[in-house]
């Protein structure tokens, strides 16, 4: 069972700020900026090269939710930042796929 299917499970505490049927966000334990929400799909997509056709209209709806969660803590008109990191260059460290949601301050581009 990944750390992120612990937080699903509540077997470890998080600070969910959104769940649905599909989805659930919580904070992100190290912040790397005011606001650092993750998102992620109750079913266990390993990362997004994993995904399939079939996992389409959940990956819609991630976004979707991240957008609504982006709204909901205050930073959508300033503007926020969605990151997917995918395997070991990608800098993915949990096997869980999650969008993180950065926001409150200015984000540089590109990342180092
Ligand atoms: P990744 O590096 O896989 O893209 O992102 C994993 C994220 O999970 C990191 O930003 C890390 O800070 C966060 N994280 C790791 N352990 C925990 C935890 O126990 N609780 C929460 N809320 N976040 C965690």
């Amino acid at each position: 069972m990944t750390l992120f299917e612990k937080i699903l499970a509540r077997e470890i505490p998080a600070d969910i700020v959104f769940e649905d049927e599909f989805c659930l966000a919580f904070r992100d334990i190290s912040p790397q900026a005011p606001v650092h929400v993750l998102c992620i799909p109750k079913s266990p997509i390993p990362r997004i090269g994993e995904a399939k056709e079939s996992d389409q209209a959940l990956l819609g709806r991630l976004l979707v939710m991240a957008a609504e969660v982006a709204r909901r803590e205050g930073i959508a008109e300033n503007g926020y930042r969605l990151v997917i990191n995918n395997g070991p260059n990608g800098g993915e460290t949990v096997p869980h796929l999650h969008v993180h949601l950065l926001g409150g301050r200015p984000l540089a581009w590109p990342p180092g």
